[in-house]
């Protein structure tokens, strides 16, 4: 059996903390659960440090968890209540420090799967040993938070060297800032020109990232304002593109490419993505129906002389998977799994590659984008 969030919860009912009269879910001592598989991963808050009491609330947790699945592996991170305001040794450097690889996800149109393919990778990526971090400036339709299961959920202020921080919230083990989390979700608020600008910097440059290997930053679609924002504020070492082979789509995805490479954005291309590549559904899993036709990404790739990172198919489980809050490349050895994964691989080749074989990005000095709307 695979762990999510409310079976972890549900199996911990009655669970109390040495000194309390509620149990820990009662007395929200649980501040995040994060789930691979039958792994349990728990971030739990405690008023009494001592060893024993650890031990004691650990093996509770352990017992009950695997009453439910005797596969459980745990790890329980204990996070004592005091002082409240947690201290950080702050990382020296320049633009965004201790983040080694700032990558943009874009995409010519909206619906092609950007975000799907954002939170997949995200999480690919951490299966793969990295740290990652995961900004979602999609202002137009952040959705970001519903796909990692932490809608609810809002970012706290640590202190940093003095200066309070935004803490990027943490699930399947990637640090998560959206646009979401500051927006109320029944608002209808549009988010253009200097607010939206203002959130971006915000997520960027008030947040304590700490190490990442890489910070992906899923886009809104298009060539927005966000775009020149974005490669304006941090140095983005390189962009992926992600679309479906649609005829309509590619053009749009070209466009795409044709921003990141002019002479005054520069931002180097890892590679396109080519999302619903083709559909197979779960009865007949070795066929294949090429509904938004075959290979259109791949042959523009092909065209542009850029890498082509890979293809995913559109399958039910993946709209499940991401509608249900848990990307769809948890599932264990999956034909999906193992497409998201070998699309990080590949990521990792071209932003190693980009590394070796270019200069840095540097940050962009202009104000409009006359000729990439
Ligand atoms: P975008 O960020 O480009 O607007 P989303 O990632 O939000 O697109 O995806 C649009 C819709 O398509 C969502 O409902 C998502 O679950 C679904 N989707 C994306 N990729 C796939 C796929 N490979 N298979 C099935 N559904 C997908």
């Amino acid at each position: 059996m695979n762990w999510n969030k409310d079976a972890v919860k549900e199996a911990l009912k009655g669970i109390r903390i040495s000194g309390s009269d509620v149990d820990i879910i009662q007395a929200k001592a649980i501040q995040n659960i994060i789930c691979f598989g039958s792994d349990v991963h728990i971030d739990l808050i405690i008023n009494n440090p001592t060893l024993q009491a650890k031990k004691k609330v650990e093996t509770e947790i352990k017992e009950a968890l695997k009453r439910v699945n005797a596969e459980t592996t745990l790890k329980v991170k204990f996070i004592v209540d005091k002082p409240k305001v947690e201290k950080v040794t702050p990382i020296q450097g320049n633009a965004l420090p201790g983040v080694k690889n700032i990558i943009a996800v874009s995409s010519g149109k909206g619906g092609v799967g950007k975000s799907t393919v954002s939170s997949n990778l995200a999480v690919a990526l951490v299966k793969q040993g990295y740290k990652v971090g995961l900004v979602d400036a999609d202002i137009f339709g952040p959705s970001i938070p519903i796909m990692f299961d932490v809608e609810g959920e809002r970012p706290v202020a640590i202190e940093v060297d003095g200066k309070s921080k935004i803490k990027p919230i943490e699930s399947y083990g990637v640090n998560i800032l959206s646009i979401g989390f500051f927006t109320d979700p029944s608002q209808a608020v549009v988010w253009r020109g200097p607010m939206a600008t203002k959130a971006l910097n915000q997520m960027l440059h008030e947040a304590h990232w700490g190490e990442l290997d890489y910070l992906l930053i899923d886009l809104p679609p298009g060539t927005s304002d966000i775009h020149l924002s974005l490669v304006q504020s941090v140095p983005v070492d390189g962009s992926i593109i992600v679309s479906t082979p649609q005829k309509i789509a590619i053009a749009d995805a070209k466009r795409g490419a044709a921003m990141f490479q002019m002479d005054t954005i520069k931002v180097p291309i890892l590679g396109f993505v080519e999302n619903m590549a083709y559909f197979t559904p779960a009865e007949l899993p070795d066929n294949k129906y090429y509904i938004f036709g075959m290979s259109g990404i791949k042959n523009l790739a092909e065209d542009l002389a850029l890498p082509f990172l890979g293809e995913i198919p559109l399958v039910q489980s993946v709209r499940e998977a991401s509608d249900a809050g848990r990307p769809a490349v948890l599932q264990n050895d999956t034909p999906i799994s193992k497409a998201y994964l070998d699309l990080a691989t590949k990521m990792v080749e071209q932003a190693n590659a980009r590394k070796q074989n270019m200069d840095a990005t540097e940050i962009v000095k202009i104000t409009n984008m006359d000729g990439c709307s």
